[in-house]
C-alpha cells in the first residue's frame, strides 16, 4: 500500500472494510487478543507515515454517510468514513454547510480532523474545531463518547488525536446555514501584499496565496460571501486554468525541471506567467477544494500568526539564497487559535506556511531548511505532514501533551494503536 504521495510504502497483514460500529468493535477486540496493532486509514492523504502499519489496516470507505440532523440547531452526525466531497453534498441536501474547508475535499471527515487539517480565514479554526461530539471504539473495544458538554476533557485531547484514541465512528458537526461564495484568484505583487497584508485579512473571509520561488509574484485567492448572486454556469476558462493548466501542463513542466534541475528558476517565473485570473461563484462546498493531479511531498509549519512576516522575511531569503532544486508555490494559510490539545493551533491565532517539491525530487535539504525556520519560530508541524519531532520536540510545544498522553494511555492501555512511527513521534513505548 501507499499514501497520496507515494513517499510512504507498507503491507499490512489484513485490510478490514467494517461496516457497522459492532464490526469495528470486533476488529479491536480481535486484534487485542491476537496481539496485533491496528492503524485506521482515510484515504492516506498524508504525508506522513501516519497510516502506515504490518499488522491491520482498517478502513472506513464502507462505514459514510449521514446518521442524523438537526436543521434547527445546524448540526449533523456523520459517519467518520464520510469523504468531504460526499458530505458537502449530503450537508448541502439538508440546506447546510460547513463554515469552511481546505485546499481538496476527497479525504474522510476522521482523517481530516484527527491531523488538524485546515482552510483558510483568521476567522476560521481548523475543521477539528466545527467538531462538537465524537464518538470512538477505544483499544479496548468500547464505545466512547464525547464532546464538548460531556467528557469535555477526552474530547478536547481527541479532537486533534491521529488515531491514537481509538477508531473514531460517529462525528457530529456545528454546521452553518448553506451559503455561497465568490472565489477570486489573481497575481499580485508581493510588496503590494505584504504591505497590506492585515488589510486583506480583516477585508476577505477566506485570503491566501501562493508565492512562486525567485519571483516578486504572489497568486492570491480570495473568497467572500454573496448572497444573491447566481451560480456561475460552467465556466470554459476557470477549468481551462484551475484543472488544465494546474494539473497537466504543471506537470510537464515538473517533469522539465526534474531533467534540467538549472532551470528551476526559470520554471518558476514560467509558471507565474501561466497563472490566470479566475472568478468563480457558487456554493462553498464547490469551491474550496481544486483537483491536485501532480503528486508531490508537503511540509507545513503552523507559527504565531504576530512572527509571520518576520519568518516569511527568512523563509523568501533562504529560498532566494539557496540551492534548492525547487520550482513549486509555496502556500501561505491563516487560521483562528483554539483549545484543542494537540491542535497546532493550539491557544494562538496562527499562519501556515506550506512547502513542496515534486514527488520525484529530493526535499531533505530544502524541508530541512525551511523546518529550521519555522522550528525557530515556536512552529508546530501540520501532523498530516512531513516533519522530523520526536517525543522531546512536541512537549517542548505543546504544554498539554502530557494530558494528551495520559487519555492516550486510558483509551488504549495495551498501545494498540501505536505504529513505529507514533512511538517515534509521541515516545510511546
Ligand atoms: C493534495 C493534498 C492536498 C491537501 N490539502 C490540505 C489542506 O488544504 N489543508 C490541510 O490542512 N491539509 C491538507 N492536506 C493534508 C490532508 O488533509 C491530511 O493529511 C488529512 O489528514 C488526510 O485525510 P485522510 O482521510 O486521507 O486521512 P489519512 O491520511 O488516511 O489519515 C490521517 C490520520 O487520521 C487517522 N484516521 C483516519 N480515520 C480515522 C478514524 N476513523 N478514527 C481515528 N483516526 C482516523 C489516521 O489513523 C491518521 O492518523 C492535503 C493533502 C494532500 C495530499
Amino acid at each position: 500500500m501507499k499514501n497520496w504521495a507515494e513517499n510512504i510504502t507498507w503491507n499490512p497483514s489484513e485490510i478490514a472494510y467494517p461496516i457497522s460500529e459492532e464490526e469495528i468493535q470486533q476488529i479491536v477486540l480481535r486484534a487485542a487478543n491476537d496481539r496485533k496493532k491496528i492503524r485506521v486509514i482515510g484515504t492516506g492523504h498524508s504525508f506522513s507515515a501516519l497510516c502506515k502499519t504490518d499488522d491491520v489496516l482498517v478502513s472506513l470507505d464502507k462505514f459514510q454517510g449521514l446518521v442524523s440532523s438537526n436543521k434547527d440547531k445546524i448540526q449533523a452526525v456523520v459517519k467518520a468514513g464520510t469523504k468531504l466531497n460526499y458530505l458537502g453534498d449530503l450537508l448541502f441536501e439538508q440546506g447546510m454547510g460547513m463554515e469552511n474547508l481546505g485546499d481538496i475535499d476527497v479525504q474522510s471527515i476522521a482523517g481530516t480532523i484527527s491531523t488538524g487539517t485546515h482552510g483558510t480565514g483568521t476567522q476560521f479554526g481548523s475543521i477539528s474545531t466545527q467538531v462538537i461530539a465524537l464518538r470512538f471504539v477505544n483499544g479496548q473495544g468500547e464505545i466512547i463518547n464525547c464532546s464538548e458538554t460531556e467528557n469535555r476533557a477526552l474530547f478536547k485531547a481527541t479532537q486533534v488525536s491521529m488515531g491514537v484514541m481509538g477508531i473514531i465512528t460517529q462525528i457530529t458537526l456545528q454546521c452553518v446555514p448553506l451559503y455561497k461564495l465568490r472565489l477570486n484568484i489573481g497575481v499580485t505583487p508581493m510588496g503590494d501584499v505584504l504591505s497590506n497584508l492585515q488589510k486583506h485579512l480583516d477585508k476577505n473571509r477566506n485570503f491566501e496565496f501562493y508565492w512562486m520561488p525567485y519571483t516578486e509574484k504572489l497568486v492570491t485567492k480570495t473568497s467572500n460571501i454573496v448572497e444573491n448572486a447566481e451560480v456561475d454556469k460552467v465556466n470554459f476558462f476557470n477549468y481551462w486554468s484551475e484543472y488544465v493548466v494546474e494539473n497537466y501542463a504543471f506537470k510537464i513542466i515538473c517533469e522539465y525541471a526534474r531533467w534540467f534541475p538549472s532551470q528551476n528558476r526559470a520554471v518558476s517565473r514560467l509558471t507565474a506567467k501561466l497563472i490566470t485570473e479566475v472568478e468563480k461563484t457558487t456554493y462553498s462546498h464547490k469551491i474550496y477544494a481544486t483537483q491536485r493531479l501532480v503528486k508531490f511531498r508537503e511540509m507545513e509549519y503552523n507559527i504565531p500568526a504576530e512572527a509571520y512576516l518576520e519568518v516569511w522575511k527568512e523563509v523568501v531569503k533562504t529560498i532566494n539564497n539557496g540551492k534548492f532544486n525547487i520550482h513549486f508555490p509555496i502556500e501561505n494559510r491563516w487560521v483562528k487559535g483554539d483549545d484543542i490539545l494537540m491542535s497546532p493551533a493550539y491557544k494562538r491565532d496562527s499562519a501556515y506556511i506550506a512547502c513542496h517539491v515534486y514527488k520525484n525530487k529530493d526535499c531533505q535539504p530544502y524541508f530541512k531548511a525551511l523546518e529550521d525556520i519555522f522550528r525557530a519560530y515556536e512552529g508546530r508541524p501540520h501532523w498530516g505532514k512531513m516533519n522530523t519531532l520526536g517525543p522531546i520536540d512536541v512537549a517542548a510545544i505543546y504544554p498539554e501533551f502530557p494530558t494528551f498522553l495520559k487519555h492516550r494511555a486510558e483509551q488504549d492501555p495495551d498501545n494498540i494503536f501505536i505504529s513505529p512511527y507514533l512511538q517515534q513521534l509521541l515516545g510511546v513505548e
